[in-house]
């Protein structure tokens, strides 16, 4: 009995609706996924209705993107009380910073001879969050590019002549929002960008947890943040960072996972955080 903690739906930058990715998580026998997506929790309700008809556990989550000295770093927040007006209203201006961000790219692109709008970018991203994945989309169905990887590489990638960087925010800032909201932070992927350095004063600041087994980690890296985890008695989280059927560049579905009984303990230290709001 397995749980995914780490996934993302169309209401971020996956490919796949809340309603399919809870379907396909039945398919495949996940007792439990973690709906996570960049910056919002508007899948969640969805993504609930739907995992009761499935019978599959739905833990609500969002992964919150953070920098520390030019380290881009990702802090999962599970069982955040959605109605906190301080964790609505970071909510909102995350939206609003990253609509305003597309239009920043989008007039650079223009610069560059490259003609798109603002309102394309917005009807792909739906009622979402808007990210770099959306305007690369909206390169390729226009012909400007020939995939999604090349608008990146060319133009909107780190360091490319249309990147603009994203509303920054310090991850020990997120650590202290997502638990005055009774969540639970933990680390998302620190084998990606973190040192151990940085990993060490977010525990201090309050982290919970570590996603310790993620894709993109190797046995050793396993092996350090269980350590780490172990010597402060943090949550052993784990999850496939999945972004939709057919989606290459991420995980599969269930491809990371950890115990049932995370989930049960996530749960336990929600609860513990919402009592000393009290
Ligand atoms: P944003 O949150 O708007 O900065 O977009 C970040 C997302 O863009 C990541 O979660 C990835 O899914 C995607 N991304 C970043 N770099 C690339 C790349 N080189 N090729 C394709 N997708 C990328
Ligand atoms: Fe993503
Ligand atoms: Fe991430
Ligand atoms: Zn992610």
């Amino acid at each position: 009995m397995f749980a995914d903690l780490h996934v993302h739906t169309n209401v971020s930058d996956g490919a796949s609706s809340p309603v399919e990715v809870v379907q396909y998580a039945a398919r495949i026998n996940l007792r439990c996924i973690a709906i996570t997506d960049h910056d919002t929790m508007d899948g969640v309700d969805t993504a609930r209705v739907e995992a009761e008809l499935n019978g599959v556990d739905l833990l609500s989550g969002v992964e919150l993107s953070t920098e520390c000295d030019g380290m881009e770093v990702h802090i999962l927040g599970y069982c955040i009380n959605q109605e906190n007006s301080n964790f609505k209203k970071h909510l909102i201006a995350f939206q609003n910073a990253r609509l305003s961000r597309a239009r920043k790219i989008i007039s650079k692109l223009r610069h560059l001879d490259i003609n798109i709008e603002i309102n394309q970018v917005m009807e792909l991203a739906g009622a979402g969050s808007i990210g770099r994945p959306h305007i690369a989309k909206v390169l390729l169905a226009e012909g400007k590019v020939n995939s999604v990887a090349e608008a990146f590489e060319k133009y909107i990638g780190i360091g490319r002549p249309a990147y603009e960087p994203r509303m920054k925010y310090h991850p020990l800032e997120m650590i202290s929002l997502i638990k005055e909201a009774g969540g639970v932070p933990v680390l998302a992927h620190p084998g990606i960008s973190c040192d151990e350095k940085l990993v060490r004063c977010l525990i201090e600041g309050g982290l919970q947890g570590i996603e310790v087994y993620h894709p993109q980690h190797n046995r050793d890296m396993e092996k350090m943040y269980l350590k780490i985890c172990r010597e402060h008695n943090l949550i052993v989280s784990g999850g496939s960072d999945f972004h939709g059927l057919g989606v290459t560049n991420h995980g599969k579905l269930g491809e990371s996972v950890v115990p049932y009984e995370t989930v049960n303990e996530i749960r336990y230290t929600a609860s513990k955080n919402q009592a000393e709001l009290i």
